[in-house]
């Protein structure tokens, strides 16, 4: 499968994404994670990038462009891939198109997670995630059996600075600004199809199966 998880931040496109690649076997890439990893380590990149996440605004295109292309070159695609997170803009969504062409491995499907603003806002403010392994938690939603802690790996969970009520405001604005118009950019490309990311866990997840099965991809 070679899938784009489209959707405002609070969609759920992360952990449908990592419930998918447990059952399919494709490789997951998150700009998102590539970011928090590259912060964490303090590389050049992380470096610029945190101050564009800390406020909630998009990293520069080229930054997150060559981090997804150079994973797609290198990394192991022949399960397919799951983009999360990716494309954000048009100009990410073109730069995409050609990597993908000059690797004959064009996109079969963008899922949109159509979800509600109450939805987004109780999955954001209750996120929790795993500051060893980047495991994702909410508080309500899918508690970790011990509070505050991993079920995976026994790491600290944490809030990210980026889920805090103000900071969320501004990524549904620059959501609604920069990335909406993707869903008109992929529809016109027939490439297009909606499920309802206010479902729960389990729910969607046997949603978006359905539609990777009725699109052939698994
Ligand atoms: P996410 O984990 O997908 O919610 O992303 C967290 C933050 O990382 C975003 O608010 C942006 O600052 C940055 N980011 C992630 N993906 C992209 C992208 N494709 N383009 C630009 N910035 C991104």
């Amino acid at each position: 499968m070679r899938v784009v998880l489209l959707g405002p931040p609070g969609a759920g496109k992360g952990t449908q994404a990592s419930v998918l690649i447990k059952k399919y076997k494709a490789l997951h890439l998150s700009t998102g994670d590539l970011l928090r990893e590259a912060v964490k380590l303090g590389t050049a990149v992380g470096k610029e990038a945190k101050t564009y996440m800390d406020r909630g605004e998009l990293v520069p295109d080229e930054i997150v462009a060559r981090m997804i292309t150079d994973k797609l070159r290198s990394a192991p695609t022949q399960n397919g891939f799951l983009l999360d997170g990716f494309p954000r803009t048009g100009k990410q969504a073109e730069i995409l198109d050609a990597a993908l062409a000059e690797l004959s491995l064009p996109l079969e499907l963008v899922i949109y997670f159509e979800t509600g603003a109450a939805t987004i806002l109780s999955r954001l403010t209750g996120r929790r995630v795993c500051r060893q392994c980047g495991a994702n938690y909410h508080v309500v939603n899918i508690p970790p059996k011990k509070a505050g802690v991993c079920d995976a790996c026994g790491g600290e969970l944490y809030q990210r600075t980026d889920d805090q009520e103000a900071t969320i405001k501004n990524r549904i604005e620059v959501y609604n600004r920069q990335t909406k118009e993707l869903i008109d950019y992929y529809q016109a490309k027939g490439l297009l199809k909606k499920v309802s990311g206010d479902l729960e866990v389990e729910q969607l997840f046997g949603i978006v199966s359905g539609v990777l099965k009725s699109a052939g991809l698994v």
